[in-house]
């Protein structure tokens, strides 16, 4: 009879499962950064597509750690987030309207990859494996870091732009007297990420 699997198989599973989450996200953030007009959107998922190869070294030291072999374990999350990026890049969308949706898809991926390192850190501290808690926390910092990059570029101008021509040529008029009016500090804008 096989033996119950632990916490620790469930751990090393879920290891499998973000390794294969980040290779499939390396082929996809060129993509992204492609679809963008945003110069700063553009360096942004650049920036995150160099720091996700560095968080593939991570968990690559992490299985050595764990003297586990390093092997990958379809993610079938990252791959639906990723499938609907796409279908986003399929739309005629133009200039910062399309800027706005590829947060948008950007932010769903990073915090999936959030609630996995999450979940991650927590495992390896409850077990004890604190060397891999650090290279795993590493990597949380890192995704946090970038869903509140992508929220700042949306709050800092790209919602705004895109929301001054989300109403057509009748409205654009209209819009454009609203502009000068402030915006309300706390508005639950699209684009707005978790924050710690
Ligand atoms: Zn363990
Ligand atoms: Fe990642
Ligand atoms: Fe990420």
């Amino acid at each position: 009879m096989a033996e119950t699997p632990t916490l620790h198989d469930a751990f090393i599973d879920e290891l499998r499962d973000a390794y294969d989450a980040e290779k499939q996200l390396t082929k996809a953030l060129p993509k992204l950064a492609k679809a963008a007009t945003a110069p700063k959107l553009r360096q942004a998922f650049e920036s995150h597509l160099a720091e996700t190869q560095n968080q593939i070294a991570r968990l690559e030291e992490a299985f050595g750690l764990l003297d586990e072999k390093v092997r990958g374990k379809h993610c079938d999350g990252i791959e639906g987030i990723i499938e609907e990026g796409k279908s986003v890049m399929e739309e005629d969308f133009e200039g910062e309207t399309m800027d706005a949706c590829l947060i948008a898809a950007g932010q769903r991926a990073e915090h999936y990859e959030m609630a996995a390192y999450g979940t991650l850190v927590a495992w390896a501290r409850a077990m004890g494996h604190d060397d891999v808690a650090g290279l795993l926390q590493q990597t949380l910092d890192e995704e946090k870091a970038a869903d509140e990059k992508l929220s700042a570029l949306a709050e800092g101008g790209i919602n705004a732009e895109a929301a001054s021509g989300a109403h057509g040529e009748d409205d654009a008029e209209a819009d454009d007297a609203a502009k000068p009016m402030p915006a309300p500090k706390k508005a639950a804008a699209a684009g707005r990420g978790a924050r710690k």
